[in-house]
């Protein structure tokens, strides 16, 4: 363990300023001088004067401090935290993607244009989709696009008095803020003993009085849970059946590709977060991509423009009954050069070997911590790619202590708490990146943990205890965020 990750041995950049010492040479000055305004001339203003070392050893030092998937397991549920291979950052980087003009006409945006065509054939091969659309950044903003195509179908048949969207009550906070934001009410649908839809109240959400109000259900498979929905194509037919249509929340597609096609289930329209499933880096709120994907019924809806081909040169074209922009250009064009390099390196057979080894590294991590950690529901069936634990350590111990206890042992925590249906939920989603060694180094920590618990809970109680600040109060440090030492 580092005892000495400590954020105050680093000092701020002020506190290693020596008075003349200089990092960078402007070159000569080529143009009219003009005058700073006096309150902001060097003399003015208080700036550290440092040599270049000094301060990329600074940066460098300060960037240890975090977490990353490339220091640590990251294990976090729900988000897929798997390896980005390096060479998606060399293809983005290529100077004819990085320095392409979106205003270039798309006779000289040739290749561009042509990767984002290429990423939409793609995705549709994996996922059985019609057309594809990459305007959305994140899976939340691709949720909202789909609800609104949903909303503009119902108007253009005059059936404008469908205004309930289900969605289960596993379900990810982003599905019922969508549906709401997109003027729908979103109408709750228990989960059944097993954790999976309760067919039953579905059924009556869909039917006699119902069925005239129906807007459509937004779903995800594997649910929350971790668990692939064993009625969903029922569950979807029961839909089509009342004249709803059916949004998937595909963030968890990592446990499918290449083994089942979500458009074969019956799915309308459905995201899936290439910053997730395909490999490029997220977290901390940076860029991603809601790619997002219709069947016949809804393909005409989708937001634009999206890449087209017409044999000879691609071009861009909004669909026919488009719902617009949502995003100014193709989205956040780098996030997509990655998710292609990866499709391309993986190849389908590489995809499908992805989603069977996540799938098998969730249940040997399951199997390996299931006496502490017992699963919430379905502990006699196969997970997906993440199981969702509910552990009960005794002594008053919390899964949020448990967290942060393993952040001592050098492990990112799991998703915890989420989804709200589980009492105490640790959500772990360890990917198909990770090796065998790593899991069992975790399940080991997760053991040494449990030990704790019995013997020395306030240990937990009171992690972490080797980072540079300790257990926090969250909803302060959110609200009135302390941002130095
Ligand atoms: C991550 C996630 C989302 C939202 O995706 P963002 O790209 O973060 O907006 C929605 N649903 C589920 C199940 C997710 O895991």
């Amino acid at each position: 363990m580092n005892h000495e990750n400590s954020l105050t041995d680093t000092p701020l950049l002020y506190e290693q300023s020596v008075e003349g010492r200089q990092g960078v040479r402007l070159p000569n000055l080529d143009v009219d001088e003009t005058p700073l305004p006096p309150n902001m001339t060097r003399e003015t203003l208080r700036l550290p004067e440092l040599d270049e070392l000094t301060v990329v050893r600074h940066f460098t030092r300060l960037s240890e401090k975090n977490f990353s998937v490339d220091r640590q397991f990251y294990p976090l549920g729900s988000c897929t935290m798997k390896y980005n291979p390096k060479i998606n950052e060399d293809a983005a980087g290529l100077a004819g993607f990085r320095r392409a003009h979106p205003l270039l006409d798309a006779g000289r945006n040739q290749g561009a244009l042509g990767l984002l065509y290429k990423l939409q054939e793609c995705l549709k091969a994996v996922t059985g989709f019609a057309a594809f659309s990459l305007q959305c950044a994140a899976g939340a903003q691709g949720e909202l696009a789909g609800a609104l195509m949903i909303r503009r179908y119902h108007r253009d048949r005059k059936d404008s008095g469908r205004t309930r969207m289900l969605v289960p009550d596993s379900a990810h906070g982003t599905n019922p803020a969508t549906c709401t934001m997109a003027g729908f009410s979103a109408e709750t649908v228990p989960s059944d003993s097993a954790g999976a839809v309760d067919l039953g109240a579905l059924k009556a959400a869909c039917a006699g009085e119902k069925r005239a109000t129906l807007a459509g259900l937004m779903i995800t498979n594997p649910g929350t849970l971790g668990l692939f929905e064993p009625h969903i194509e029922e569950i979807i037919r029961t839909v089509h059946d009342a004249g709803g249509l059916v949004y998937g929340d595909g963030a968890n597609l990592n446990a499918l590709m290449g083994i089942i096609k979500p458009a074969d289930l019956g799915f309308d329209v459905m995201h899936v977060n290439l910053h997730k499933t395909f490999s490029t880096p997220h977290g901390g709120g940076g860029p991603g991509a809601g790619a997002l994907g219709a069947g016949a019924t809804l393909k005409d809806y989708l937001p634009g423009p999206v890449a087209v081909y017409d044999g000879a040169s691609y071009d861009l074209a909004a669909p026919a009954a488009s719902i617009g922009r949502l995003k100014p250009f193709n989205g956040n064009f780098s996030v997509l050069v990655r998710a292609y390099t990866y499709l391309r390196i993986l190849g389908p057979e590489g995809v499908r070997r992805a989603s069977e080894y996540a799938v098998l590294n969730a249940n040997y991590l399951r199997h390996l911590v299931r006496d502490d950690f017992p699963s919430a529901f379905g502990a006699d069936r196969r997970c997906m790619h993440e199981f969702v634990a509910s552990p009960c350590l005794g002594n008053g111990v919390t899964a949020m202590d448990i967290a942060k206890r393993l952040i001592d042992y050098g492990f990112h925590p799991p998703t915890v708490y989420f989804p709200l249906i589980v009492k105490e939920a640790f959500m772990v989603e360890p990917t198909e990146t990770e090796s065998k060694e790593t899991l069992e180094a975790f399940a080991a920590a997760l053991k040494a943990i449990a030990a704790e618990a019995r013997a020395e809970p306030e240990l937990l109680k009171t992690a972490p205890h080797h980072t540079p600040v300790g257990r926090l109060d969250e909803t302060a440090a959110a609200r009135k965020p302390v941002l130095r030492a």
